[in-house]
């Protein structure tokens, strides 16, 4: 019961492992993707630095290239302005520092300063100058604090002046000339440039001051393409700190124009240099992004940096990241519910259903549940519980059959379907319980199956057992129902009668048992006639318990079988003893088989009457045990055919009869031929043939020289197999004699179809001759078949004349019995021949003994 209760438990723990791992895959992929978000921020982040820094160097870039096209077109003006050009020309030719005309000179100079304030303030540059063609400063017009001032250079008495007007002002006014707040501008003119260049037109340069970058154009004047220069002109702008500042507000993030600082530094590339403008690397560093460019000057390299504070990228990723742990959180608990609720449905509740399924069926209820239509592999997994329910309920339906059948095979005979020995014995035992509860008798029936064994050995085993359900069904359908029947053995069936009377009741039982096999058994389409011999012994007389009662039945049946078989018989006290000694017998006979001393063999001689001479004779077995004394062979051989010693002894018969007669022969003794008994357990046995091939061959004795006697019991047991072997005699040419005929089964209808050669009337017959008239029929109705067949005719155990006389006015011609002779031992029977050759005449030997 906790099995089941642990069981009902699974499913909630797999709800649980599943909402957790569902849970912790859903945290798992964002945060990989938060991850992955935060590394693309921080790279798009610097991609667009770089675009913003190259944007802003391009914007420096432009400033600067817009500052130098307006100081270029500022001075151009000056090749095309003639009243200049005349000023020029005028001051060139006439201005003398010593004999210096200072109203003409100066006015001059100051039209050209009006020109230049003009053109300066026109460009809004810084300052304009020019120079005449000896390099001297003649005029130039500066920006200050307040506005452009115009100055000319001035000789009077001998000396240079400079002087000075604001733009507001109508009046010069002389000015120090080496004085601190003096302009830039240098009094004489100093070419920062290569004269080539300027000979080719407008050039500018930069210059790296105190106020900023300085942007210079020059321009030089000439009369003829390669003469000398006449004048030069040149205008300044300074692009200083508020200009870079206001420029880097404007962009959003820091320049600065500064000077290299040499050998501390990298030199950057050119700002001019539009591919390494395009290739502009970004540095990072701790507190920003840095991008730097270079700007060529007189005084050596200006560079242009670039920053941008890290910490907007640095807020911009930490507000991001708390929006994405915010999105993980939510996201989680929203998973969690989720799934919470969706294994509450799609798993929980089914798996529920499903484990209901699984305790019907534990609970032995097979009846098909309605499967859930859930429409996924737990629907499927439903519908397979009911199957398999179906099936557990097939199993156990199936299992209770066989434990059934089981039980029945435990306790009954398959073959016979009888009770067995198990079964009939714990029936004994309770049968034996309430015999000696009640004082009451009862009786147990040993029934055994006369040489059912041949049966066997010659049909084949298939026919054994059709004959043994055969009895069993007779048996069973004759026992009523206070017998209790089963077969115990091979061919052994034993009864329990309970209640019993007296004996006389049990007489009439088992004669009505016997009765039973009166008719043959019809097998496999042949009647195969079968007797039995039953035993009988009775509680509590002969014994109190099941093993000594048993014993005693046993013993009785023996009895019967000893009786002649087809009988019962009571067990009595001294049926123990006959036992023993069969017993005895049995072990001195196996002793006498070793010992091949103890056996002999005598001949009866067999008379023709016609002649009066022995023609042949019959080979008679004699024992003698050194134990047992003189055993009669009516009394052994039945017992050696039950125990299988005839086959060595009826060998040994064989041989030694064959031996003697070829002695015989040898001795001039000139027989028929010698008759050997056969059993009918020799003629079953297949060595037979191939034995008497060989003893024949040995001794010399020829296939007519010999005749077989055997019993109608064998030709009656198996009419088919039977006409087989004896026609392998017959073939070979031995004679086959039918010895007793006429006291066994009716098989008279058979002779007919037999290859028999000779009947022998039995004894029994001959002994009643010539008055009885039973005998006398059956005599004569024996000598006319054999007439009718061709059969040779041989009478035995005739004693007296009477006898004789009979047999010979019948017709018998070949007489053997004590009459002429007892069995006689070889030399006898030599000296018996010798007398009847002396004789060579009809005599009337008087019997041996007689
Ligand atoms: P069986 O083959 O019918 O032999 C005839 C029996 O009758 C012999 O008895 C014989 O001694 C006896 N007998 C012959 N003439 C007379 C007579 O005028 N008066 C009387 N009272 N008896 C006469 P035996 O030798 O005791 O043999 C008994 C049976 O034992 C034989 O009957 C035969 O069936 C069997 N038997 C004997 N020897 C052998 C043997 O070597 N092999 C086999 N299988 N059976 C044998
Ligand atoms: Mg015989
Ligand atoms: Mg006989």
């Amino acid at each position: 019961m906790s099995d089941l209760s642990s069981n009902l438990n699974v499913h909630k723990k797999v709800s649980i492992t599943v909402a957790v791992f569902i849970t912790l895959a859903g945290i798992f992929t964002l945060s990989a993707l938060g991850l992955y978000f935060d590394g693309f921020l921080k790279k798009s982040f610097l991609e667009t630095t770089e675009t913003r820094m190259r944007h802003a160097f391009q914007r420096v870039e432009l400033n600067i290239l817009g500052v130098e096209k307006s100081l270029l077109e500022g001075i151009v003006f000056i090749e095309k302005h003639e009243p200049t050009m005349a000023s020029i020309d005028l001051i060139n030719n006439y201005e003398d520092k010593n004999n210096y005309n200072t109203f003409l000179i100066d006015e001059e100079k100051k039209t050209i300063a009006e020109e230049l304030l003009k053109r300066v303030r026109l460009s809004f540059n810084d300052d304009i100058a020019l120079y005449n063609q000896r390099g001297e400063l003649i005029a130039y017009v500066a920006r200050g604090e307040n506005g452009y001032a115009l100055n000319i250079i001035s000789h009077a008495d001998g000396r240079t002046r400079l002087l000075r007007r604001h733009e507001n002002e109508f009046e010069y006014h002389e000015h120090p000339l080496g004085g601190a707040d003096r302009d830039l501008v240098a009094l004489q003119h100093a070419a920062l440039y290569a004269q080539k260049r300027i000979e080719q037109g407008s050039v500018v340069t930069y210059q790296y001051t105190e106020r900023g970058l300085r942007l210079t154009s020059h321009l030089s004047l000439f009369y003829a393409q390669d003469g000398e220069a006449i004048a030069h002109i040149e205008m300044s702008r300074t692009i200083d700190p508020q200009y870079v500042a206001a420029l880097s507000a404007d962009l959003d993030m820091t320049l600065e124009v500064r000077k290299l600082n040499a050998g501390a530094e990298e030199t950057p590339p050119s700002l001019f240099d539009a591919a390494a403008l395009a290739g502009l690397k970004v540095v990072e560093t701790e507190l920003n992004y840095a991008g730097r460019m270079r700007i060529d000057s007189v005084d050596g390299p200006i560079i242009v940096d670039g920053r941008l504070e890290r910490d907007v990228l640095v807020r911009t990723l930490a507000e991001n990241r708390k929006h994405l742990v915010t999105w993980l959180i939510g996201l989680a608990l929203l998973t969690l519910i989720s799934v919470h609720y969706f294994i509450k449905w799609r798993l929980e509740r089914p798996l529920g259903k499903l484990m209901a399924q699984i305790q019907k069926i534990e609970a032995r209820d097979y009846s098909s549940s309605p499967p859930l239509n859930t429409d996924d592999e737990l629907e499927v997994v439903s519908r397979s519980i009911n199957q398999l329910a179906e099936t557990v309920r097939e199993r156990e339906t199936s299992l209770q059959g066989s434990k059934r059948e089981l039980e029945y095979l435990s306790n009954h005979d398959v073959l016979t379907h009888l009770p067995n020995r198990r079964y009939w014995d714990s029936q004994l035992e309770s049968a034996l319980e309430s015999a000696a509860s009640e004082s009451q008798k009862l009786a147990m029936f040993f029934i055994d199956l006369d040489q059912f064994k041949q049966v066997n050995d010659t049909q084949g085993h298939n026919v054994g057992d059709a004959l043994l359900a055969q009895v069993a069904a007779r048996l069973k359908g004759h026992a009523p129902e206070n017998h209790v029947l089963a077969r115990i053995g091979g061919d052994e069936f034993n009864i329990i009668v309970n209640p019993v009377d007296g004996a006389e009741e049990l007489e009439a039982i088992a004669e009505g048992y016997l009765n039973l096999f009166s008719t043959p058994f019809p097998v496999h389409g042949q009647e195969i006639g079968i007797s039995a011999s039953i035993g009988i012994a009775i509680y509590p007389m002969d014994g109190k318990d099941k093993v000594s009662l048993l014993k005693c039945a046993d013993l009785a049946m023996y009895s019967a079988k000893e009786k002649g078989r087809n009988n019962y018989s009571f067990f009595s006290s001294d049926l123990s003893a006959q036992m023993k000694k069969r017993a005895e017998m049995s072990r001195a006979m196996k002793q006498a088989i070793t010992d091949g001393n103890q056996f002999r063999l005598c001949y009866q001689p067999k008379i023709c009457t016609l002649t009066g001479s022995i023609v042949s004779i019959e080979a008679l077995i004699r024992w003698e045990s050194p134990e047992l004394g003189m055993v009669s062979p009516a009394d052994f051989i039945p017992l050696a055919e039950e125990q299988g010693l005839i086959v060595p002894i009826g060998e040994w018969v064989l041989e030694k009869a064959c031996r003697d007669f070829s002695r015989l022969v040898g001795m001039g003794i000139n027989l028929q031929h010698v008759s050997v008994n056969v059993s009918n357990v020799q003629l079953s046995n297949y060595e037979l043939m191939p034995k008497l091939l060989r003893i024949l061959k040995d001794t010399g004795v020829a296939p007519k020289q010999l005749e077989l006697e055997i019993t109608e019991s064998y030709i009656a047991t198996n009419i088919q197999e039977a006409i087989q072997t004896l026609k392998q005699f017959r073939q070979m040419g031995i004679g086959l004699a039918v010895d007793d005929f006429g006291t066994g089964y009716s098989a008279m209808s058979y002779l007919q179809t037999l290859p028999v050669t000779r009947l022998k009337v039995d004894k029994a017959f001959v002994d009643g001759l010539p008055n009885d008239r039973n005998s006398v029929a059956i005599a004569r109705a024996i000598i006319s078949l054999a007439k009718s067949f061709g059969l040779q005719l041989t009478a035995e155990g005739v004693e007296h004349q009477g006898q004789l006389d009979f047999l010979v006015s019948e017709g018998c011609e070949e007489i053997q019995g004590y009459y002429y002779s007892k069995p006689l031992d070889f030399d006898d029977l030599v000296q018996y021949c010798r007398v009847e050759e002396v004789d060579n005449v009809v005599m009337l030997h008087s019997p041996e003994g007689a």
